[in-house]
């Protein structure tokens, strides 16, 4: 099974095209920052703004549920996969290349 170059992947399909993808709801931005409901624990109220992301940085955190992660990590804790699976799905479902490297 080949790997999958995870830097290339983040720099394929950055945080703000993961979080599109996602469909998560941006309740106020602050420069590069963005706040809003987390989509790990699924914050009840829509107007939550315990998720924050980086997108410069391409990390989230929740303030709420601690978890903290980037595109691929958090791709992966929501559906569930692998993070070798979530990288593979997130180029998938973003229409880019998968960066497969060889395993020697
Ligand atoms: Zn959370």
């Amino acid at each position: 099974m080949p790997g999958v170059d995870y830097k290339t992947v983040q720099s394929r399909v950055p945080m703000a095209r993961a979080l599109e993808l996602l469909g998560f709801a941006s309740r106020g931005v602050t420069g590069e920052q963005l706040r809003g409901p987390c989509p790990v624990h699924c914050s009840q109220s829509p107007r939550s703004r315990s998720f924050s992301v980086h997108l410069a940085r391409e990390v989230c955190h929740c303030f709420k549920c601690g978890f903290a992660g980037n595109q691929i990590q958090l791709w992966a804790a929501l559906n569930n996969m692998t993070v070798y699976d979530a990288a593979v799905d997130l180029c998938q479902r973003a229409g880019v290349e998968v960066p497969w490297i060889e395993r020697w």
